[in-house]
């Protein structure tokens, strides 16, 4: 069975920022991949634009060294690489200057989609956006895209808004957040609302807790100055992880539709409490096998920066009230992976001789790596041993279950740049939903830095600190193992 792809219109896309790292690494090659794949036209063309002295042969030559060094060799074919590079030109343009703008707008053909992508520092979103409205380079209809971090507080979050405001309307801007591209995500909406099965069991009458862990086995390295600035709280629970609670706790939209899918996400931030100070956890990891500690590595011994963050979180409304939510994430852990665990409550009564509190029910998601689903059940141990019982699995491995068709899966960010195009704005945050993340964001950090909490210190290769394991077992309950 192969995907079934559907080409979209030919368009314009700028890239800012398309001589960068996320460029070269992640933006370019899935361009490579939907047109190989045949679902960019081959009319479309792809304008990088930056400040250094490149002409179209010049980027086209960076562009064919970040193919082969960042796509999958398996994925490379001669002809199609050099088709690729025919659809790309080069501008060089000073986000903050007056040159180049010129050259810009007359490379831009009309009657096309436009769209441009804004792989830079967040410092220069509003001087670019200024250019292309001013200019006459962006008309009404042109798409912008926004990466990530948008902001680092409310404060600044609703300072970009308003800049990118003053040029762009809402339905004009995408603000990536490259998770909610993944597969698994999306096929989160599609179990809960496309069956019957789970629904009626989504809520705190069935479900005992959620435990959502994004674990990296990375350290700081290389990035430590900006990450020191910044956190994992602001980091990764901010944007990712409360993207993924919110697909879990969201009540069904009425279409599944930009607005009404975003509609039902800010509410669920909304009710969300603040968390007190006894329901987290903070962490550093110290110097082991894989290298130096986190305060090494950022090269700031007083610094207080967490990069582990365990929390325990309440969703107030009537469908969570009394199920808490326990999120954490952090560096230099034991596995590499990502993962949603939606864990059921036991049998009201058993009637077999098993202890109560084995929750044996858990819909497990994946997100990294092998993305899939989960299910276990509690069965009968086969055999004539009595009636004693296990817990199995049924598993839901995209790449057993679907085949080639699970090797064809697209990367999150080669999907999202197809909607930007397509102008579907289901999977990009909304305005108002980031600044409702920062809203919840920013008091829990003021408390903790009032109090000068200082992070715990954890061992390369852990779980993360103890009072991390803690936060669990004085519920009773305990996390899942980080693994593979
Ligand atoms: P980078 O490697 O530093 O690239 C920055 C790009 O911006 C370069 O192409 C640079 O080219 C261009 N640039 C800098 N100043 C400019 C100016 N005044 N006018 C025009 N172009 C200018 O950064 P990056 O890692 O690609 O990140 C880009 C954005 O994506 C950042 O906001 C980052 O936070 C975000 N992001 C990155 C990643 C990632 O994995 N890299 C992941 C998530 C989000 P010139 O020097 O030639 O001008």
């Amino acid at each position: 069975m192969v995907a079934r792809i559907i080409p979209v219109e030919p368009f314009d896309l700028v890239i800012f920022g398309g001589t960068g790292d996320l460029a070269r690494r992640k933006i370019l090659p899935g361009l490579y991949r939907r047109l190989a794949d045949g679902q960019m036209p081959p009319e479309a063309r792809i304008i990088g634009a930056a400040r250094s002295d490149l002409d179209d042969d010049g980027f086209r030559e960076l562009v064919r060294e970040a193919l082969y060094e960042y796509q999958r060799e398996e994925d490379l074919d001669s002809e199609q690489v050099e088709t690729f590079l025919g659809l790309l030109f080069y501008v060089t343009v000073d986000a903050k200057g007056d040159a180049g703008w010129e050259d810009l707008k007359k490379l831009m053909n009309p009657d096309r989609v436009h769209a441009f992508y804004f792989s830079v520092a967040p410092s220069l979103f509003g001087p670019i956006a200024e250019r292309l409205k001013d200019r006459g380079i962006a008309d009404d209809e042109a798409r912008i895209v926004v990466e990530k971090p948008f902001g680092h507080d409310l404060e600044s979050a609703k300072a970009l808004n308003a800049s990118l405001a003053q040029h762009f309307n809402e339905k004009q801007i995408y603000r990536i957040d490259h998770y909610l591209g993944k597969e698994t995500v999306q096929n989160l909406m599609a179990v809960r609302f496309g069956n019957m099965l789970f629904e009626p069991l989504w809520n705190s009458q069935y479900v005992d807790h959620i435990q959502i862990t994004v674990a990296e086995t990375v350290g700081v390295g290389g990035r430590g100055e900006y990450y020191d600035r910044s956190g994992a709280m602001r980091d990764m629970v901010q944007n990712h992880l409360l993207q993924l609670l919110c697909l879990i706790a969201m009540e069904p939209p009425s279409r599944y539709d930009p607005d009404a899918v975003r509609d039902e996400k800010l509410k669920v931030i909304r009710a969300l409490d603040t968390v007190r100070p006894d329901d987290l956890v903070r962490g550093q990891y110290l110097a082991g096998p894989s290298g130096p500690s986190y305060l090494e590595d950022v090269g700031n011994p007083n610094s207080l920066t967490e990069c582990f963050i365990a929390m325990r979180l309440a969703v107030s409304n009537w469908r969570w009230a009394g199920t808490p939510f326990y999120l954490r994430t952090g560096k230099r852990l034991k596995a590499r992976t990502s993962e949603i665990a939606i864990v059921f409550k036991d049998a009201p009564h058993s009637i077999f001789d098993v202890p109560q509190g084995r929750h044996s029910n858990v819909l497990s998601i994946r997100l990294q790596p092998n993305e899939g689903m989960e299910m276990s059940v509690t069965i009968k141990e086969p055999g004539p041993g009595g009636m004693r019982l296990i817990d199995v699995p049924l598993d839901m491995s995209f790449a057993e279950a679907l085949g080639e068709q699970a090797s064809d899966i697209p990367d999150a960010y080669e999907r999202l740049i197809m909607d930007v195009i397509r102008g579907n704005q289901t999977l990009f945050m909304r305005g108002d939903e980031v600044e409702a993340a920062w809203a919840w964001t920013d008091p829990v950090i003021a408390d903790w830095e009032s109090r000068g909490h200082v992070p715990s210190p954890y061992d390369q290769g852990s779980s993360g600190p103890d009072d991390a394991l803690m936060l669990l077992h004085r519920d009773g309950r305990r996390w899942r193992d980080i693994r593979q």
